[in-house]
């Protein structure tokens, strides 16, 4: 129980609402604001999901999705890519990353914990 998600967001808005969104059902949070921390933080603490906003100061979301990838210790965290664009190649951009699932801003604060729940449990289904 109380898994570990590690958010990687540099909106302080957007952090804020997936904070208190997530938080309250219980998920322990990790905080990162680029795309560099996001890497180093997702290597170091290996959390059990990680929520990545894809416009990222210094690394965007899809570079850091598609060096974690590649790394064995990574390889397979759920990864929920965020973007502001709600345009067709992004979703499929997203993907073609790495990504597991794909929302666009603003954040619906019903569809995020759904989906989260959701990934944490097929993950469990295959790590048990
Ligand atoms: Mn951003």
């Amino acid at each position: 129980m109380n898994e570990k998600i590690l958010v990687v967001e540099d909106n302080p808005q957007n952090m804020r609402l997936i904070d208190m969104v997530l938080r309250t059902r219980g998920y322990n949070l990790l905080k990162a604001t680029d795309g560099k921390e996001g890497l180093d933080m997702a290597v170091r603490e290996q959390p059990d999901l990680i929520i990545m906003d894809v416009q990222l100061p210094k690394m965007d979301g899809l570079e850091v999705t598609r060096r974690l990838r590649s790394k064995p210790i990574s390889s397979r965290v759920p990864i929920v890519a965020v973007t502001a664009y709600a345009m067709k190649g992004d979703q499929d951009k997203a993907l073609d990353a790495g990504c597991d699932a794909y929302m666009s801003k603003p954040i619906d604060t019903r569809a995020l914990p759904e989906l989260v729940g959701e990934l944490l449990q097929k993950r469990s289904e295959v790590v048990n």
